[in-house]
């Protein structure tokens, strides 16, 4: 179902509109629908009801505490990729028992902080960081849980930046040492092998890139098997893609079907990692339009929010559609437009080219599908305060972050 539509003439947010929301807490901000939010969690548990399974939210994506707390309070997992993801989580009331910890660079002080709170694995990407975190268990005198992220080398055909599934990618232990490296894992007293674990990139649209990593990894554990190595998780990492324009994703079921053969065979539980296609259609940037511009070759819509805000189209040559807030809008004049932001930057557009229903200055725009790695990757470039997040139950919302102000922005600095 699509929780964002128009009702009364306005571009809503479940039954909040969106202009009452700019009038009340101003612009740009985030706004969450919750109902999204709860109905892809529970699209993949449900398509993964036959297997033992977790459904760990990937933080990255969108790490808001009342984000979080939804999710967890739903029955969700965690995956954590830093010692600040470890502090969210816990505070947002995820059980340290469905967390489990990702990453290519864990520090001693993250692992001692994950091994005290008795997570649920850490996903191990080298052997030099399997080295180290079976030091730091020795030390603390517990083991640790552990999986090896392998790299299946499949091409997950999605934007370069964004594929980590490949041999020349720096995630996660090739392929072709994989057995070795469990043998090595299985010797260590400081860890013990519980699992496999994979993830092979972001914004995928087809299933099959999946249906074979899967299968190497499933050949995998069978290998493991016969050397004495139990393995009894299987992780499948994220990375399903989410609809912006006309990409054509597999639904959770699709996917799931892909992924359930080889992994039903194994008997494990099944472990996931979604962000994106948990939070990504969940969440809106809303903005006001500042100004208009033609110079005589192009026209520009300068808004009030900009790269600091989302960075995703100059970062990934991402799509986002942009709505007009007014309904009217949609049945008057198109023109082409560049919809850019503030910042002094050439990299500083939301939209390119856009055919969009002509607009005002005044005008308040929904700039869609921002609700993953958008304010997870907002900075304060400009010395731009970072914008106010809502989270929207119903009719009713909630201000899970409120803008920044100025003090918050020289907070911590001093002149010498
Ligand atoms: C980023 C990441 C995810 C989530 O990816 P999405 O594309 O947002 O689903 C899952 N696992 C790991 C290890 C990641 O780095």
């Amino acid at each position: 179902m699509d929780h964002f539509t128009y009702r009364n003439f306005d571009l809503c947010c479940e039954q909040v509109s969106l202009r009452s929301l700019a009038a009340d807490i101003g612009t740009p901000a985030y706004v969450y629908s919750k109902a999204a939010l709860l109905e892809s969690y529970r699209a993949y548990d449900d398509a993964f009801a036959e297997v033992p399974h977790v459904v760990c939210y990937s933080i990255k994506a969108n790490a808001n505490l009342g984000v979080l707390a939804t999710l967890a309070r739903a029955g969700a997992g965690a995956d954590i990729v830093s010692g600040g993801e470890l502090f969210r989580a816990l505070r947002a009331g995820f059980p340290p028992s469905r967390i489990i910890f990702s990453g290519v660079g864990k520090t001693r002080d993250e692992m001692r902080d994950a091994l005290e709170a008795e997570i649920l694995m850490f996903n191990v990407e080298s052997l030099s960081e399997l080295r180290t975190l079976d030091e730091v268990a020795r030390e603390l005198g517990v083991r640790a849980p552990v999986a090896l992220r392998v790299n299946p080398d499949v091409d997950p055909q999605t934007h370069p930046y964004i594929a980590t599934g490949l041999k020349t990618s720096k995630f996660g232990i090739p392929f072709a040492q994989a057995l070795e490296a469990y043998e090595e894992a299985a010797s260590l007293k400081g860890v013990e092998v519980v699992g496999a674990d994979m993830h092979i990139g972001s914004q995928l649209t087809k299933a099959a890139p999946f249906a074979d990593a899967v299968a190497r990894l499933a050949s995998l554990v069978k290998a493991l098997r016969e050397r004495a190595i139990a393995i009894r998780t299987v992780d499948v990492g994220g990375g399903l893609g989410i609809r912006h324009r006309e990409e054509t994703p597999p639904t959770h079921r699709e996917y799931a079907m892909a992924l359930l053969p080889a992994l039903r065979e194994l008997g494990v539980t099944v472990l996931l990692e979604p962000g994106r296609s948990i939070v990504g259609n969940a969440g809106v940037l809303l903005t006001r339009v500042l100004y208009r511009k033609d110079t005589g070759n192009k026209k520009f819509v300068v808004i009030d929010a900009a790269m600091n805000d989302l960075i995703r189209p100059p970062l990934y040559d991402s799509y986002h559609e942009v709505r007009p807030v007014s309904e009217a809008r949609l049945g008057g004049p198109t023109e082409k437009v560049d919809v850019v932001g503030p910042i002094c930057e050439s990299g500083d557009f939301l939209a390119k080219d856009r055919e969009l229903a002509r607009t005002e200055e005044g005008d308040l725009l929904a700039v869609m599908s921002a609700g993953a790695y958008g304010f997870a990757m907002a900075s304060n470039y400009n010395t731009r305060p970072r914008a106010a997040e809502v989270l929207v139950d119903g009719n009713r919302y909630t201000i899970v972050r409120r803008r920044e102000t100025y003090e918050d922005l020289v907070a911590g600095e001093t002149t010498p």
